[in-house]
């Protein structure tokens, strides 16, 4: 008679599963994130072994690991697997396998709509993706009873949710102000009637800003966001006036003379990558904050390549390094992208989509059509309704079967799944050269830029928390989530 050589079963708490994490050193630093529910900390020498360890593993034994730091003394060796514990990377065995992608897709209650109110422009932006604000179509104005007509269907889809926001946007929306006043008015009666917080927003090119009008946003506590591209050698060479004057000195001019406190929105493109440059020459001009973006205008002369992108990401952590610094000294360095970064770290949300796109945002244009968000008006694919039915659920919910990312192989094996979520549809869907099926994907080079992104406002936030604690209380206090998770909403 043969014995047969049995494996012993393990005790049961001895066996565990890992799940996914990510650690990294970073300027002196070890840190680590976890990917599944956005956890974030920094490594003290016994858990970085224990990390380096555990990499790429699918099962551990406690055993084994407590064996791998038996130089210490045991109450520390048992608080490094402790805390991997806590994070909930080290999981029992049998816990089931719990993944935020196994989730049915949810439609949101509506909280955002961006009104198109002009679709043209008096400016000419070699790059815009908007055609000059024709989206693909022709020039043309929304009336006030269209606006109107707009923004009542939408209240009237916006369930129990109490906080609203409305966008006016173009082309050039200053271009058309009776519109803006129809529908401001008709919200804000509206709104307070049934009792819910309104914002409002607006996007202009600067160019026709009065003090007038500039009173009339004060009074309204419109947010205003302003397009400008840098100092004159930047901005002039790709934002000329329709008449193919130079922008740069009107629009400071305007701003000068109206007294405006808008933040400035860069949008960067191959032809001047120094950021650092920009966004201080805009901060020095004085706007409340700046935010940059890179063109997504599907032109390779424009576009940012993946050696572009790698210059922006150091232009942007030189930046980051500004915000550090004025943090120590208990001031805000108003450079909206590490600011909004940062507070999304902070907030540890995992976010399953990218922004609020299709979600929560729907913009509606002068032909009486509902899309999934600013950049993607006039696109068949992602037309949600009409002013006459509103937004229709069940187009609705294929558009967000389609757009979110679980499906997605590069983003499903991807670390900061849960911090990008997936990347803006918009980009997205160019990167598939707007093929006519999902899943639409971002390019590898551009989820490299992405990548790093997130690991500098880990990094900045990890720097913040040790060097300029205070100042991060401050700054998480102001947090104001936007739908859009482009710099300010374009
Ligand atoms: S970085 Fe790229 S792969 Fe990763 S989640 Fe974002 S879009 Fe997906
Ligand atoms: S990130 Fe902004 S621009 Fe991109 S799809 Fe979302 S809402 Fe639209």
């Amino acid at each position: 008679m043969t014995a047969e050589l049995v494996p012993m079963p393990a005790p049961p708490r001895d066996l565990l599963r890992v799940a996914r994490f990510f650690p990294f050193e970073e300027g002196g630093r070890r840190l680590m994130f976890v990917v599944d529910n956005a956890a974030f900390c920094a490594l003290d020498e016994a858990s970085w072994r224990l990390a380096q360890h555990l990499i790429g593993q699918e099962r551990a034994r406690r055993s084994e690991l407590l064996a791998l730091l038996d130089d210490l003394p045991p109450a520390e060796a048992e608080e490094a697997v402790l805390g991997f514990e806590q994070l909930e990377i080290l999981l029992p065995h049998d816990f089931p396998l719990y993944s935020r992608d196994q989730v049915p897709v949810t439609v949101e209650p509506l909280s955002t709509l961006v009104l198109h109110v002009s679709h043209d422009c008096n400016m000419r932006c070699g790059y815009c993706y908007a055609d000059y604000g024709r989206y693909g179509g022709d020039y043309g104005y929304m009336t006030p009873e269209q606006a109107v007509a707009h923004t009542e269907r939408f209240f009237d889809q916006l369930g129990s949710g109490r906080t609203v926001q409305m966008t006016f946007f173009g082309g050039e929306p200053l271009m058309n102000m009776p519109v803006v006043y129809a529908a401001h008015a008709y919200a804000k009666e509206r709104a307070a009637r049934e009792g819910r917080v309104i914002g409002f927003g607006l996007t202009t090119n600067g160019t026709l800003l009065t003090r007038e009008l500039v009173e009339f946003f004060e009074q309204e506590r419109f947010a205003l966001t302003l397009s400008i591209d840098g100092p004159p050698d930047v901005n002039d060479r790709l934002r000329p006036i329709q008449d193919g004057s130079k922008s740069y000195d009107v629009i400071i001019q305007r701003v000068k003379e109206s007294g405006v406190q808008a933040n400035a929105r860069v949008t960067l493109t191959r032809k001047c990558l120094d950021v650092p440059r920009i966004v201080r020459h805009l901060v020095d001009v004085g706007f409340r904050e700046v935010g940059v973006s890179p063109v997504a205008s599907g032109h390779a002369r424009f576009d940012l390549d993946d050696d572009d992108l790698q210059v922006l990401l150091r232009g942007v952590t030189e930046l980051a390094d500004d915000f550090v610094a004025w943090a120590k000294e208990g001031k805000i360095f108003p450079f909206s992208n590490i600011r909004t970064v940062v507070e999304q770290i902070a907030s540890g949300d995992p976010r399953a989509m990218p922004c609020g796109a299709a979600t929560r945002l729907v913009a509606a244009d002068n032909k009486g059509g509902l899309y999934a968000c600013h950049r993607l008006v006039g696109q068949e694919e992602f037309r949600m309704g009409s002013l006459e039915e509103g937004v229709d659920p069940e187009r609705r919910f294929q558009l967000l079967k389609r757009i979110q990312p679980r499906d997605r192989a590069p983003c499903q094996t991807c670390w900061a799944r849960y911090l990008c979520g997936g990347g803006c549809h918009h980009i997205a869907w160019l990167h598939s050269d707007k093929d006519a099926t999902a899943p639409w994907t971002i390019s590898d080079g551009f989820c490299d830029f992405l990548r790093g992104w997130y690991r500098l406002g880990l990094h900045t936030y990890a720097r913040l928390l040790e060097e300029a604690p205070g100042a991060l209380e401050v700054l998480l206090k102001k947090r104001s989530p936007s739908a859009c998770s482009q710099p300010q909403g374009q």
